[in-house]
C-alpha cells in the first residue's frame, strides 16, 4: 500500500470550540493510519504538496440518496460514492427509499456490501421505520441493526411518519440499540399537490403551496414525543425560519434533539421557481430569504448540528418537463462544500474547526459511525480530505460523476474545490480527480 506524504496542509483546531487556532503540518498516510509531526524522508512516499491547503476529516453525509436498488437509471452505490468521493465525503447513509425499500436486514446488507465492493466510501444503509414507507406498521428495525449493516438510522424519509403512535413506537424500539429516528417533516394532509414554498410568489405562479407550517407542526410533534419517550430524534433538512427556532427551544429544554440544513436550503431562494425551470423543485421546497438567514444564523450558533446533501439523482425524463410533472430532489454530493465556504465560512459565520464539526464529527456521532469524524491527530483512521478554499470556478453540469445531471448551480460560480480525498489510506482522489 502506498504511503502519502502530506506537506504544509493547515489542519483547523480540533474540538467544538471557538478557537481560530490552526497549524501547519506534515501528515503521514500509511497503512490505512494518519501519523503527524515525524522526521519522514521523502523519498520514502508518495509527496503531495498541500501548501494553501486546508486538510479537513473526510465529510460524512447524514442523508444520501444512491437509488440502487430499483433506479439504476439514476445512480448506483458506485457512481453515487464516487460522487461523494468527488465531494470530499468518506461515509454517506444511504436512504431507504429505494426499490425495493431498504425495509429489511437483507436489502440493508446488499446496499453495505455494494458500498464495500465500490471501495470509494463507507457506505451505511438508513433503515425504513415502516414496512414499505408506507406509514402503517413498523419495519423490521431489530434485524436491521443486528445485520451485517448494523443500521442505527432509521427514516421514511421522502413520507413522513406522520401517525403519531407509529412515530411514537419507533422512538421507543430505537433505543434497545441506541439508534435514532430521522424524521422527513412534512404533514402530509397541508401539503396536499404541494410544488413550491406557500406565499404570495405560489399564487401568482400558480403552483401548489408547501406551507411552513407543515413542516413546523410535525417537528413540533415529534421534539415532545422524543421528550416524552426519552428517546433520539433527527430532523432531516430543515428549511424554515420556525423550524430552527423550535429546535432551539427543544435543544434549551435538555431534549435530545439533533437537525440537518441541505447545502441548497443555505443558498437557494423559492424566487428561482419564477424561471418555471424544475431544476430548483426539490423538497422540502427552496424558501424565502428570510428563512434561508434564519438557517445560516442556526448552522452557526450549532441550533442545526449538521449540513446533509439530500443528493437526489433524478434521470433527464424525470426533469426535463414540465414542473408539475417532475420530480422532486437535486444533485448536492460534489458542491456541497463549496456552497458550505460560499455561504458560512467566506462571511465568517463559520470556522473550518466549525466546518469540520458540522460535516464530519456530528454527523457521524449522530450516525454512531465509529471509524469516521475523528480528529486528525496519530493514529486515526485515514479518513481524510484536502481541500483547496482559493479561487472560484463555475460549476459544469457535465463534470458531474453522478449518473444524473440535475445540480442547480449549473452556471454559477462557486469558490474551492477538493483536491484529494483518503478513505482507510487509500486515495479516491488525487489532483482534484477520482482514483
Ligand atoms: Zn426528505
Amino acid at each position: 500500500m502506498t504511503s502519502y506524504l502530506i506537506k504544509g496542509a493547515r489542519i483547523p483546531s480540533t474540538g467544538s470550540d471557538h478557537r481560530p487556532g490552526e497549524e501547519h503540518a506534515d501528515v503521514l498516510v500509511q497503512e490505512g493510519r494518519v501519523a503527524l509531526d515525524g522526521d519522514w524522508d521523502e523519498s520514502d512516499h508518495e509527496v503531495v504538496d498541500a501548501s494553501g491547503l486546508i486538510l479537513l476529516p473526510g465529510l460524512v453525509d447524514l442523508h444520501t440518496h444512491l437509488r440502487e436498488p430499483g433506479r439504476e437509471d439514476a445512480e448506483t452505490v458506485l457512481t453515487g460514492t464516487q460522487a461523494a468521493a468527488m465531494g470530499g465525503f468518506t461515509a454517506v447513509h444511504a436512504m431507504a427509499n429505494t426499490d425495493p425499500v431498504a425495509d429489511t436486514a437483507g436489502v440493508v446488507e446488499q446496499v453495505w456490501r455494494l458500498g464495500r465492493e465500490a471501495g470509494y466510501c463507507d457506505v451505511y444503509p438508513v433503515g425504513a421505520v415502516t414496512v414499505g414507507l408506507a406509514g402503517r406498521q413498523l419495519a423490521e428495525l431489530g434485524a436491521m441493526a443486528d445485520s451485517a449493516a448494523r443500521v442505527r438510522v432509521f427514516s421514511d424519509d421522502g413520507h413522513c411518519v406522520d401517525d403519531a403512535v407509529l412515530m411514537r413506537r419507533a422512538l421507543e424500539y430505537v433505543k434497545a440499540f441506541d439508534g435514532v429516528v430521522a424524521q422527513h417533516a412534512q404533514e402530509p394532509r397541508l401539503t396536499e399537490n404541494a410544488q413550491m414554498n406557500e406565499g404570495e410568489l405560489s399564487g401568482r405562479l400558480g403552483l401548489g403551496g408547501w406551507p411552513a407550517v407543515a413542516e413546523e407542526a410535525v417537528i413540533a410533534r415529534d421534539c415532545l414525543l422524543a421528550a416524552h419517550v426519552g428517546s433520539r430524534l433527527h430532523v432531516c433538512h430543515v428549511s424554515t425560519a420556525g423550524s430552527v427556532e423550535l429546535i432551539r427551544q427543544a435543544k434549551a429544554s435538555g431534549w435530545n434533539v439533533t437537525a440537518e440544513v441541505t447545502p441548497h436550503h443555505l443558498l437557494l431562494t423559492d424566487d428561482l421557481a419564477a424561471s418555471y425551470d424544475p431544476i430548483y423543485k426539490v423538497n422540502p421546497p427552496l424558501r424565502t430569504a428570510a428563512d434561508t438567514e434564519a438557517l445560516r444564523a442556526g448552522l452557526a450558533d450549532g441550533t442545526i448540528d449538521v449540513v446533509a446533501t439530500d443528493h437526489a439523482p433524478h434521470p433527464h425524463e424525470d426533469k426535463d418537463c414540465e414542473w408539475a410533472a417532475a420530480a422532486f430532489g437535486m444533485l448536492g454530493l460534489e458542491t456541497a462544500l463549496s456552497v458550505v465556504q460560499e455561504t458560512m465560512v467566506d462571511p465568517g459565520l463559520l470556522s473550518w474547526s466549525e466546518v469540520a464539526e458540522r460535516m464530519s464529527y456530528a454527523p457521524a456521532r449522530i450516525g454512531r459511525v465509529a471509524d469516521h469524524g475523528r480528529p486528525i491527530e496519530d493514529g486515526a483512521p485515514a479518513n481524510i480530505v484536502l481541500y483547496d478554499p482559493s479561487g472560484r470556478r463555475v460549476v459544469e453540469a457535465s463534470e458531474s460523476v453522478s449518473l444524473s445531471r440535475n445540480t442547480p448551480y449549473a452556471g454559477m460560480e462557486l469558490p474551492g474545490r477538493v483536491v484529494a480525498t483518503f478513505l482507510h489510506g487509500r486515495p479516491t482522489v488525487l489532483d482534484g480527480k477520482l482514483c
